[in-house]
C-alpha cells in the first residue's frame, strides 16, 4: 500500500461547535435548567422566524417529527403513503409506526428526488399523503407535488432532514407541507447532538404535536415549575417522549445564527469539488437553477464501474485507506432484508434508485474542512480514478 494521503483520519460529517454552544451549554448546566425550558423555546421561534413559518416544535430528533406528523395527519393502519424509494430508513419507519403503508416511487436519475412522473400511477383510493424528501438539500418538485396533492386531497409531510436552506421558487423546504420536519442530528447542517423540528401549517395540529411531545400532557406542562404559580397538568391522550432539552437547544441557538456562514462555506467546498471533478468520469451532483437554494448537505459522486474500471467498494475501501472519511447515502429502501421479508419489494422495479444506490459515494462536506482537507479529499479521489 502507498503512502496514504493524510496522516490524520479526516472524519465524515464532523460538526463544527463554537465557544458559543460551549457557553451557552455551560450556562444550562450552571443555571441548572437542562430539560425542556426558556432556551427550547427561544430555538423554537428563532427557527420559526428563520423559515417564516407560522408554528414550530423542537423534539428530539427527526424521526420523532415525522411520527408526530404522521399521528396528528390522522395516518392510521389501510392508509397508504408516498415516498421514495432512496432516502434513510426513518422516513419509511415512521409511515410504519402509524401503522399506514409505505408504497416507493422511483427517483430522477439528475435529482435523485422522487420523480413526480411516477407519482400519480401509486395513488389509490387508500392514498392519504406523500412523504417528498429533499434529497442531498435539492428541492422535490414542490409544483408538481403540490398539484397532485390538490387533485388527489392528499396531506404533504415534508422529510427536510437535509434541506435546512432549502428554497424552492422563493419558497422554503418545509413550509410546503402540512408538516415539514428537520434534522439536527450530528451530521446534519445544524447540530444538536440528537435534535429536530416540526413545522406545522395549522394551529391546531402545532397544538397537537406540542401536547403528543410531551406524553400527552396539558401544553406548557413544563411551565409548572415556573414562577406562575401551581398548575396542575392532564395527559389528554397517550403521547411520546419527544421533548428537546435546553442543552441541545443551547447548541442550536448559535448553530441557526452560523446557518449562513456555514452555508456559504459549503457552497465554496461544493463549488471547488465541481469544477476539480469536471473533466473526471463521474456524474456530478445538478448545477441548481436559479430557482433553487440548495443547502449543500450531501456531496455525491456516482461511482460507474464499468466506466472507471473499478469496483465501488476498492474505491470506498482506498479512500479509507488514504484516511479520509467517505459515506453512502443510501443503501436503496428496497434492499433492507426487514423490508423485503414485509412487502416483497424488488429494488429492480426502481431502476433509477438501483443504479443510485450501487453508485453513490458521498465526500466529506462539512463547513470545518480546512483548504487542505478539500485538497486531500480532491487528490484522493482523482488519485484512485487514475490508477484503475
Ligand atoms: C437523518 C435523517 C432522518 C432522521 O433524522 P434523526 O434526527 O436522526 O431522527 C430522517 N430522514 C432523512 C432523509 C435523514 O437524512
Amino acid at each position: 500500500m502507498n503512502q496514504p494521503i493524510r496522516e490524520k483520519f479526516l472524519v465524515f460529517g464532523k460538526p463544527v461547535l463554537e465557544e458559543d454552544e460551549i457557553q451557552e451549554v455551560l450556562d444550562s448546566l450552571r443555571n441548572g435548567w437542562i430539560g425542556t425550558g426558556p432556551k427550547t423555546h427561544r430555538f423554537e421561534n428563532d427557527f420559526k422566524a428563520y423559515k417564516n413559518a407560522p408554528h414550530a416544535t423542537a423534539v428530539h430528533s427527526c424521526t420523532a417529527a415525522l411520527h408526530l406528523s404522521m399521528l396528528v395527519a390522522g395516518l392510521a393502519p389501510g392508509d397508504e403513503v408516498i415516498t421514495t424509494a432512496m432516502t434513510f430508513c426513518a422516513t419509511v419507519n415512521t409511515i410504519l409506526y402509524v401503522g399506514a403503508t409505505p408504497v416507493l416511487v422511483d427517483i430522477d436519475p439528475i435529482t435523485f428526488n422522487m420523480d413526480p412522473d411516477q407519482i400519480e400511477a401509486k395513488i389509490t383510493p387508500r392514498t392519504r399523503a406523500i412523504v417528498p424528501v429533499h434529497y442531498a438539500g435539492y428541492p422535490c418538485d414542490m409544483n408538481r407535488i403540490e398539484a397532485l396533492a390538490q387533485k388527489y386531497g392528499l396531506i404533504i409531510i415534508e422529510d427536510c432532514a437535509h434541506a435546512i436552506e432549502t428554497e424552492y421558487h422563493g419558497r422554503k423546504a418545509g413550509t410546503f407541507g402540512d408538516f415539514g420536519c428537520f434534522s439536527f442530528y450530528v451530521t446534519k447542517n445544524i447540530v444538536t447532538g440528537e435534535g429536530g423540528m416540526v413545522l406545522a401549517k395549522k394551529a391546531e395540529d402545532a397544538e397537537r404535536i406540542k401536547v403528543l411531545a410531551l406524553h400527552g400532557m396539558t401544553h406548557d406542562a413544563w411551565k409548572r415549575f415556573g414562577t406562575e404559580g401551581f398548575k396542575q397538568y392532564q395527559v389528554m391522550e397517550v403521547g411520546y417522549k419527544y421533548n428537546m432539552m435546553d442543552i441541545q437547544a443551547a447548541l442550536g441557538i448559535h448553530q441557526l445564527k452560523r446557518v449562513e456562514q456555514s452555508w456559504l462555506r459549503r457552497q465554496e467546498i461544493w463549488n471547488t469539488y465541481q469544477e476539480a471533478f469536471r473533466t473526471y468520469p463521474l456524474q456530478l451532483p445538478i448545477v441548481s437553477p436559479p430557482w433553487v437554494r440548495h443547502a449543500y448537505h450531501l456531496y455525491t459522486i456516482q461511482w460507474d464501474e464499468q466506466r472507471i474500471g473499478m469496483p465501488r467498494h476498492h474505491f470506498l475501501d482506498a479512500m479509507k485507506a488514504n484516511n479520509i472519511g467517505i459515506s453512502v447515502h443510501y443503501l436503496s429502501i428496497p434492499e433492507h432484508p426487514c423490508y423485503i421479508e414485509r412487502f416483497g419489494w424488488r429494488v429492480e422495479d426502481f431502476p433509477v434508485t438501483e443504479r443510485v444506490s450501487r453508485q453513490t459515494v458521498t465526500l466529506p462536506l462539512s463547513a470545518g474542512l480546512t483548504d487542505q482537507d478539500v485538497a486531500d479529499v480532491i487528490g484522493a479521489v482523482t488519485q484512485i480514478i487514475e490508477s484503475a
